[in-house]
């Protein structure tokens, strides 16, 4: 396939390289970042995606992906798809899908969980919104870039799982977080509450895989002083997109918001930003030294 490819950074740069390395001709553009291994230049984002059967977008937000959609769509050929693959709001994800499909394309949201460890590695999770038909002439691409993909309805499907599974992550990985700082007031031995919790009724993702605790559990970004991995600003971010998405949809998410603002103010009034988002452990052990 040709494959036009727009936003090369953390993300999009090793998932275009995979693309290039299974055989498939990729044209690149990024703003700022430069062409990965195996990806040919272009000059701008309309370039790329000129006679492409896909072009995908791996960009920083919904601002960001309207105005590319924009530039993008008149250069498409008739019939050829557009996935985006950034985190993004539902609105914005449906609304790039009805321009497309006003203007004779197809059109998916396919955002991604796995981060850069993932992009890398070609073990994302894809989950996709859009139509059946448009889904299967992309699958063949998303099981090049990741492990896993689902279905999971039409446009805006995919940004709506998405949002929820990082919603559930963020409200995780406080509980996580607070529950090791008050292990500590408590005396508890940290690897003692990771023995027990990891294998009882309080296990999680965040902390089996993706523990905050620095030298326990498999390694993570805590092993590394709390450079991300997933930053606290990403974080914030997804979590301000379920806030919005439950406003608009009137659903009640007390947890959520709670989560966005306990994250909201460690990056913007504590020293969260530019550290990973379980460097909430730090934070909560120090406020509880006060
Ligand atoms: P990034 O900032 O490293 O990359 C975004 C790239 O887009 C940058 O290189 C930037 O120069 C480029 N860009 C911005 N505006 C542009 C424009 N108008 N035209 C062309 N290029 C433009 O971010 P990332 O970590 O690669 O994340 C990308 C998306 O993936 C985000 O939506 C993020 O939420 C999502 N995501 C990230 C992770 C992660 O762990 N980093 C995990 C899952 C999902």
């Amino acid at each position: 396939m040709k494959i036009g490819f727009i936003g090369l950074g953390n993300m999009g740069a090793p998932m275009a390289r995979n693309l290039a390395a299974a055989g498939h001709e990729v044209r690149g553009y990024d703003m700022a970042a430069p062409e990965p291994e195996g990806v040919l230049a272009a000059a701008s984002a309309a370039e790329a995606a000129e006679d492409a059967d896909v072009v995908i977008t791996m960009l920083p937000n919904g601002p960001i992906l309207l105005a590319v959609a924009a530039q993008v769509m008149p250069a498409m050929k008739p019939g050829a798809i557009l996935c985006d693959c950034s985190t993004v709001d539902v609105e914005s994800a449906r609304k790039v899908a009805a321009d497309a499909r006003a203007a004779g394309l197809g059109a998916l949201d396919a955002p991604v969980s796995g981060g850069i460890g993932g992009a890398q590695g070609g073990t994302l999770t894809f989950m996709v919104g859009g139509s059946e038909g448009d889904f299967q002439r992309v699958l063949p691409l998303f099981e090049i870039m990741g492990q896993k993909t689902v279905h999971c309805g039409d446009s805006g499907a995919g940004q709506a799982a998405k949002i929820c599974n990082n919603m559930i992550l963020g409200v995780t990985m406080i509980a996580t977080c607070e529950a090791f700082a008050l292990a500590d007031r408590l005396g508890l031995d940290r690897q003692k509450m990771f023995d027990v919790v990891s294998t009882s009724s309080g296990y999680s993702w965040s902390m089996n895989a993706y523990c905050p605790a620095p030298g326990i559990g498999p390694t993570s970004p805590a092993d590394n002083d709390y450079k991300p991995g997933f930053a606290s600003e990403l974080m914030l971010k997804d979590l301000g997109l379920s806030q919005e998405a439950a406003a608009a949809a009137g659903a009640e998410t007390p947890m959520g918001e709670l989560a966005h603002q306990l994250y909201t103010r460690f990056v913007e009034q504590e020293d969260g930003r530019g550290r990973d988002f379980s460097a909430m452990l730090p934070r909560f052990v120090s406020r509880n030294a006060k």
